[in-house]
């Protein structure tokens, strides 16, 4: 394949992965934005395999490499790449540069591995946090910002270092010495980051890589990457800022860190709050939803965890078969990542038409006979609105209290993700219906059903 005909079929997977994302944007459109970005992928590692630059012998290699790498796991993959390209591409003799070029492509090289670095370590600590095995709590070392400042200035000083070193041997110590800080630094930078805010630090990181990957496209001289990692990059860092906009948060206060605790917290104890609660049964709650005439479901991050979902929807197409207009109230924010939730329920065929974002519902709670929460919590917590001094004041939340009855269904009195009690199972037209989501909302099919 002539190098000509490479950069023509980078340009087709360049304008199926804009495609792609088009598509993506949308429930509706996403299967086919699917596709496309699948039949780009493939034009762009075909073209690179078969390309000018890598000769046939090298085929073996590279399938061996294909399955080790997938094997490893792509997400875990993809940051690791950026830096371990970045210290090959500086090992590599076979294309010699000088002068101006010579420099751009070390400090490409410096920069390339220092993001990927960063993203590396910083997603590990995202993930212990998201996956609960580490805390929630933000870590605050004294001084920190200091700290970093001080990480910053050495890493620019080995910087000057690398570019002044004449050879590969001299150059490695600063490039080494930088890789070291940038993974603890993205380890700190996480670390510093409570709970509540990790929505916007996944999809931070996810930026971070795309970047890694552009700066890996300079070093390469791959336009084709170049494009790739400024799409992911770009994409991610606009879905960051809409996240901080969906929490009433702002970017840089995120990154600074320090905001959200622990979590877990069982609500009542020894709080101001600690009041009466209502609790139902689930022949009650099947009883309340069968008479009702306007019902909203609220799913959050336990229906997820008890993989509720199929039977969520069963419950749905009950109901709405005996006349009842039940529809969805989807949170930014719900569950454990980006989008989590309207991903499940197109999974359980819940039709797209009913379910909306909170924008689109928040005003019609009042007109509701019964908010149905099922396994969420701090995306439901009124004290976001009336209690200036709650960490999560000033998010926006789901109004679930305003419908007639609210049902809250969850298998104890604990608090969620950004450990913030939630006065709302408090309140006076409110039931709560304790047990995991899965088996109650089994009792409640079933009553449904009887
Ligand atoms: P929350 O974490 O606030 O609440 C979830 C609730 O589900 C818990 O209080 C828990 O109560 C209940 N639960 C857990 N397991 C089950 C089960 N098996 N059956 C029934 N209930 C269960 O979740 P929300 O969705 O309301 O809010 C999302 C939170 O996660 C926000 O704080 C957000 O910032 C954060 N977050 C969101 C991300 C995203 O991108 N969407 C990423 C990272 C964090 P109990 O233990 O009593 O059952």
């Amino acid at each position: 394949m002539s190098a000509n005909l490479v950069a023509v079929a980078y340009i087709g997977a360049t304008i199926l992965f804009i495609l792609s994302l088009g598509g993506l944007s949308n429930p509706e459109t996403s299967r086919r934005g699917n596709v496309y970005g699948i039949v780009g992928m493939t034009i762009a590692v075909l073209a690179t395999v078969l390309g000018p630059r890598v000769t046939p012998a090298a085929y073996p290699w590279i399938v061996g490499a294909l399955v080790a790498g997938g094997a490893v796991g792509l997400y875990a993959a993809r940051k690791v790449a950026a830096c371990l390209v970045g210290f090959a591409s500086y090992v590599d003799t076979s294309i010699a540069y000088t002068g101006a070029e010579k420099t751009i492509h070390e400090i490409e090289i410096y920069l390339g591995i220092a993001i990927g670095a960063v993203t590396f370590s910083g997603s590990v600590i995202a993930f212990g946090k998201l996956s609960g095995k580490i805390g929630g709590k933000p870590l605050l070392l004294p001084a920190r910002h200091w700290l970093n400042f001080a990480g910053l200035l050495v890493v620019i000083w080995f910087g000057a270092k690398f570019l002044q070193a004449h050879d590969v041997q001299a150059g490695m110590l600063p490039l080494i010495v930088m890789t070291a800080i940038a993974l603890a630094f993205g380890v700190h930078m996480v670390m510093a980051i409570g709970g509540a805010d990790m929505p916007v630090v996944v999809s931070m990181l996810n930026s971070y890589s795309g970047w890694a990957a552009a700066a890996t496209g300079f070093m390469l001289s791959n336009d084709l990457l170049i494009v790739t990692g400024a799409l992911v990059g770009s994409s991610g860092a606009i879905l960051s800022y809409i996240m901080c906009r969906a929490m009433n948060r702002k970017f840089l206060a995120v990154i600074a860190g320090g905001f959200g605790t622990g979590g877990g917290a069982p609500a009542v104890a020894g709080g101001e709050l600690a009041g009466e609660v209502t609790s139902i049964s689930a022949v009650e709650t099947a009883e309340m939803l069968r008479s009702a005439e306007n019902v909203i479901i609220v799913p959050g991050y336990g229906m997820a965890v008890a993989q509720a979902q199929h039977t969520v929807f069963e419950i749905t197409k009950l109901l709405r078969e005996k006349g009842v207009n039940v529809r969805f109230g989807i949170h930014p924010v719900a569950g454990r990542m980006p989008g989590h939730m309207n991903v499940l329920l197109a999974e359980a065929k819940v039709p797209y038409d009913i379910v909306l974002e909170m924008d689109e519902i928040n005003e019609d709670f009042p007109d509701t006979d019964v908010s149905m929460v099922i396994g969420a919590n701090d995306i439901v917590n009124p004290s976001a609105q009336d209690d200036p001094s709650s960490p999560i004041a000033g998010m926006p939340v789901l109004e679930v209290w305003k419908a007639k009855t609210s049902i809250v269904m969850k298998r104890s009195m604990a608090s969620g993700y950004a450990g913030v009690d939630n006065p709302l199972f408090y309140k006076d037209n409110n039931r709560m219906l304790f047990g995991d989501a899965k088996e109650m909302l089994g009792e409640v099919l079933t009553a449904l059903k009887g």
